[in-house]
């Protein structure tokens, strides 16, 4: 095979992800998985009957449309509308993909050409710098430091160069909890309209904000041209597994996204669509008592953690909460994660696998939440042992 590695340049040093590695290693040693972010509980019963009813009465068991059964592209619009204030049509500004996850790859391979550079906050939600690698596009991170993990607006004007191509946000923000403000985003927003910038807003958590609201950058002056948002069942009615996503833009965006996305997947999760048209539709209650029921496990974990001695970042928003180990006498979180189902069975994921500035994530450990009661409770009463 020659001298030649096989994996090209790009994606080298990417590796598999966290995620599969500590799985694995909570399968192996029999610990409680607070690594990767999936609930333990399935989401509404009368959603996922309505995923068995369309397999069994022929609903999207085909290949659907191209950008989604206009159900789901409806009930996306009437989504934005009911809780943003952001009407879209549903016929050109509104794209299905394989949950938030094909959208981002869509969206920055579409709109980056090789050598744009792209400002993300960091710590990066995992498939970021692979996306942005396979996109032949630069990472420049703009991070977000403990104990606060507020952006600082002068150091990403700073950052901003004439290859600056695209900002990459995420909030609620994947690990920290961050929640961005309206006034950080007006700063964000004016920025990008100052030097030309497009927006990818990955807002999966939009659900997920324990105080006040979520706002979309893509409301504020300006920025409805330049903005890909984008969001997923997965984590708002928890149906990980199903991969169905969106995105919303202007039509011209969703028209260059779509380009990608149809050489990518083309189409997916066609009864699911059906299904998540119907969750779209629940009722406020259903919004309500989730993030209830969420913000409760929140504190449970939270409370939990300080107790056992480290020092909890209690988060605004999302089902993660990052700590810092060195109250415990402990410096290396990836070291201390991979020691740690051995110690007490429990497995937690090393925020530094998600930095480039691996000193701003050295110490940090992130644990999910999004589990049922008594296992955060015998989690908890685990990791006090140590
Ligand atoms: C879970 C997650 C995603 C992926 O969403 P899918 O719909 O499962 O593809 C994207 N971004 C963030 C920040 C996430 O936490």
């Amino acid at each position: 095979m020659g001298t030649r590695p096989l994996l090209n340049r790009r994606l080298q040093g990417l590796g598999t992800t966290i995620f599969a590695e500590m799985s694995a290693l909570a399968t192996a040693t029999g610990s409680i998985n607070l690594g990767q972010g999936f609930p333990d509980t399935d989401g509404p019963r009368e959603i996922a009957e309505a995923a068995a009813r369309a397999v069994l009465t022929g609903q999207g068991n085909q290949y659907p449309p191209g950008p989604g059964i206009p159900e789901l592209r409806q009930a996306v619009a009437e989504h934005q509308l009911r809780f943003h204030g952001l009407g879209h049509d549903p016929d050109t500004e509104v794209l299905v993909t394989a949950g938030a996850t094909e959208a981002i790859a869509a969206a920055l391979l579409a709109l980056l050409e090789p050598g744009d550079e792209v400002i993300a906050l960091e710590p990066f939600y995992d498939s970021y710098a692979a996306c942005i690698a396979m996109a032949g596009a630069v990472r420049v991170p703009l991070t977000l430091r403990a104990p606060a993990f507020r952006p600082d607006l002068d150091e990403l004007r700073s950052l901003i160069t004439p290859r600056t191509r695209l900002l990459l946000l995420n909030t609620p923000h994947n690990p920290t909890g961050t929640v961005l403000t309206p006034e950080e985003l007006a700063g964000i927003a004016a920025l990008a309209v100052e030097h030309d910038l497009l927006v990818v807003a990955d807002e999966v958590y939009e659900h997920l904000v324990f105080s006040g609201v979520h706002h979309p950058i893509a409301a504020l002056p300006g920025m409805r041209e330049r903005t890909v948002s984008i969001s997923s069942a997965g984590k708002t009615f928890s149906f990980t597994g199903w991969k169905v996503g969106w995105v919303t833009a202007s039509a011209p965006l969703v028209a260059a996204v779509r380009t990608a996305k149809q050489y990518l997947t083309y189409v997916s999760a066609g009864p699911f669509q059906y299904a998540v048209a119907e969750a779209l539709r629940l009722p406020d209650e259903y919004f309500a008592a989730f993030r209830a029921d969420l913000l409760r496990k929140r504190d449970l974990l939270a409370d939990g953690l300080d107790a056992a001695g480290f020092q909890v970042f209690r988060p605004e928003g999302t089902y993660f909460i990052t700590t810092d180990i060195t109250p415990l006498g402990e410096k290396d979180g990836l070291e201390f994660c991979r020691s740690l189902p051995a110690r007490c069975g429990v497995v937690a994921i090393p925020n530094v696998v998600f930095y480039d500035n691996t000193d701003a994530g050295r110490s940090l450990v992130r644990f999910t939440f999004c589990k049922r009661d008594d296992v955060l409770t015998e989690a908890v009463a685990r990791l006090r042992r140590l």
